[in-house]
């Protein structure tokens, strides 16, 4: 079972050339940004698993913010960097204590001081004693006391630790194991939905994600052919924020125009590590292939809600004997789960992108659904009378009790005689029942059977 504990996002802001690549590298502990000496090369947000000591977080590396106020590069790299700073939990706000403050800190510090986030102010490039004016001079940017470090030594980062420490230990989201109360799941609605978007390159992921953002994002601009490690986009629909993550078909590689180009089940699964709920793309023009399949099934065996995306639509020629193509295929091949809701839409002309997202919501909506233990069971004995368990060796299995021990998907405990012995046939029509009574297509639902002592 994956853990779908959302960690910390640790994002790290300053102007260019203050060292945020070199501490993003030493944070995630591999060479993964760019590193360079010309002012503003890392142009986009990566995020990537960060850790310090037994610190576990998300860093995000975001652009330097400019002063530009034209839609120049710069100016593009400042609002992403406004967005990153909307989407981190804790901000590490990063000067070079060689250069010393300047406008542009300052002007940074400005705009910090407004956000409600916890900031830490890193005052880089400090071996030796190189920083140690840049250092005092910190204090004026009035967020509070500056840590010393140097990204590309090591240094500083026990001080580091301490400080962030209490932030993140704080901000770690519970795991859930057990029923939550009511507190947690208002806790789960006010943080961002995390959606992947998925699918074999070339359904139109990109196309789709611009038009959602209406905004050049992804930088799919002149400046195109960088490449970024990941990418996450937060937008919000109504009034529910979400979080898009890209997956390795979003990249800016050169374009892949083979279609036999695969998709990994590997790459799916990183890219929906994060997701709750995925969307899964595929060409409406050439209709859903067993590569589409296989995305599909890994998706809900990871146990993510699935909202399938039938792209392209305008340029479907026969689209009622396509739409039923897709469906025959969906209910003879995907057994797992019934019901996945199935949108036609143009990521080219936005046609029923609207609706992608409400389904998206929806599908969210039921993957945190949680039973009582009483309706449960009287849900049980209904599906118990209507079709008797099996018979083992002669003699009747017996399932006297469920509980639904978690959400997310929903996760049904059955308690059983001879658990090893029921079958799965039966244990998917209890599935199926169990998504018929409450209403939840297009969700996982696992089922765990404990025999009694
Ligand atoms: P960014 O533009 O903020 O991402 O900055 P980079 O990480 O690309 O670093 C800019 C330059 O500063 C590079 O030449 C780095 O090698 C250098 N640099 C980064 N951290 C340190 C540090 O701790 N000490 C020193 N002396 N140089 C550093
Ligand atoms: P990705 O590899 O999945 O990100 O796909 P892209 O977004 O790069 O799109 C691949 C190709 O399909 C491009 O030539 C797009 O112009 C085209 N495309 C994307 N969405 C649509 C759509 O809704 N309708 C049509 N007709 N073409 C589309």
């Amino acid at each position: 079972m994956p853990d779908l504990t959302l960690p910390p996002i640790v994002a790290i802001v300053g102007r260019p050339n203050v060292g945020k690549s070199t501490l993003f590298n030493r944070l995630v502990g591999k060479k993964l940004a760019i590193v360079d000496d010309t002012p503003g090369v890392t142009r986009d947000r990566r995020e990537a698993d960060g850790h310090l000591g037994d610190l576990e977080f998300r860093v995000m590396d975001t652009a330097g913010l400019e002063n530009a106020t034209d839609d120049s590069l710069p100016a593009r790299m400042r609002r992403q960097t406004e967005q990153a700073l909307a989407d981190a939990d804790i901000i590490l706000f990063v000067i070079d204590g060689r250069a010393g403050v300047t406008a542009d800190d300052t002007h940074f510090a400005n705009l910090l001081r407004r956000s409600n986030q916890p900031i830490l102010l890193l005052v880089n490039k400090a071996e030796g004693q190189a920083a140690r004016a840049g250092f005092l001079e910190a204090y004026e940017l009035g967020i509070g006391e500056p840590i010393p470090v140097s990204a590309e030594h090591g240094e500083g980062m026990a001080d580091l630790y301490q400080a962030l420490r209490p932030l993140i230990l704080k901000d770690l989201p519970e795991i859930e194991d057990e029923a939550t109360d009511d507190e947690d799941e208002a806790a789960a609605a006010r943080r961002p939905l995390q959606v992947a978007i998925c699918g074999r390159p070339n359904v139109g992921k990109s196309t789709m994600i611009n038009q959602l953002l209406g905004e050049d994002r992804l930088l799919t601009g002149p400046e195109a052919g960088i490449t970024r490690d990941s990418i996450s986009v937060s937008f919000t629909h109504r009034d529910r924020e979400m979080k898009l993550f890209d997956t390795a078909g979003l990249r800016r590689r050169p374009k892949v125009h083979d279609k036999l180009e695969k998709l990994s089940v590997a790459d799916t699964l990183r890219s929906i590590q994060y997701a709750e709920v995925v969307i899964m793309v595929i060409d409406g023009t050439q209709g859903l292939d067993k590569q589409d399949l296989n995305i599909a099934a890994s998706v809900i065996d990871e146990g993510r809600a699935i909202v399938l995306a039938v792209n392209k639509w305008d340029a479907v020629e026969n689209k009622d004997e396509r739409l039923q193509e897709i469906k025959d295929r969906l209910s003879i091949s995907l057994t797992q789960v019934s019901g996945i809701p199935i949108v036609t839409c143009s990521g080219l002309t936005g046609r029923s992108l609207n609706v992608l997202l409400d389904q998206a919501l929806q599908a969210h909506k039921r993957w945190n659904f949680r039973v009582t233990t009483s309706k449960l069971n009287r849900w049980l004995e209904g599906a118990l009378e209507a079709h008797q368990p099996p018979l083992v060796s002669g003699r009747r299995i017996k399932i006297r009790y469920g509980t639904q021990i978690k959400a997310r998907p929903p996760t049904l405990a059955l308690f059983c005689t001879k658990a090893s012995e029921l079958p799965d046939h039966y244990i998917r029509y209890l599935v199926n029942s169990f998504r018929d009574t409450f209403d939840l297509p297009g969700v996982p639902i696992r089922v765990v059977l404990r025999q009694p002592d």
